[in-house]
């Protein structure tokens, strides 16, 4: 994987969306084609000898990987969001995140027990958001679960891993500490 290109494709926005946090825009990540291949074809890589068969995305900026990676494995995807947004009948958590608290939903019957999951987001802070979506999956019982995102924060006082039982399946393409 070329971390190079990627690295200098992110951009960061200071105090976005509110005063001390430091926001990795991944748009200027998707708007270069050649950048946006790169990550798609290093997910592609990493997932397509693992037999998975649903990608579960977060939304938002989960869903656009996220979609790309399930048309290339010749998965289903299925959307995580927000609460009020979709339209049939849901199963619910809720979580706390590096800014504020949230919950999400998925559609019930979106997954079911011979699905192999990947759940996938943009970046991993606290690890709240994507620790919720991992318990909402497991509720369904797939045969098997895996994590990824794009980005890890890894910085003082900040280490989503631990959100996760030990021998999560987690990847992440690139780890930031500042
Ligand atoms: P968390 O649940 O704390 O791991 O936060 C991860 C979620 O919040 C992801 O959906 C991210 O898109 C978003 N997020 C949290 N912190 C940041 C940040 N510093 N930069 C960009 N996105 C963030």
């Amino acid at each position: 994987m070329n971390k190079a290109l990627i690295l200098s494709h992110l951009r960061n926005i200071p105090n976005f969306p509110a005063p001390g946090i430091q926001f990795k825009d991944v748009s200027t990540l998707f708007k270069d084609p050649v950048c946006f291949r790169e990550i798609l074809n290093e997910l592609v890589a990493l997932y397509k000898n693992r037999g998975i068969t649903k990608v579960v995305g977060i939304e938002s900026r989960g869903f656009i990987m996220g979609a790309a990676l399930a048309a290339e494995l010749g998965a289903g995807f299925v959307m995580c969001r927000k609460p009020g947004k979709l339209p049939g009948e849901t199963v619910k958590t809720d979580y706390t995140k590096e800014y504020g608290t949230d919950s999400i939903e998925i559609h019930t019957g979106a997954i079911d027990c011979g699905d192999t999951v990947l759940i996938h987001d943009d970046l991993l802070a606290t690890g709240g958001s994507m620790r919720a979506a991992y318990d909402l999956v497991q509720s369904f019982h797939p045969k098997a679960t895996f994590v990824n995102f794009l980005i890890e924060l890894r910085m003082e006082g900040l280490d989503g891993r631990a959100a996760f039982a030990p021998g999560t399946d987690i990847t992440c393409l690139l780890t930031l500490t500042e």
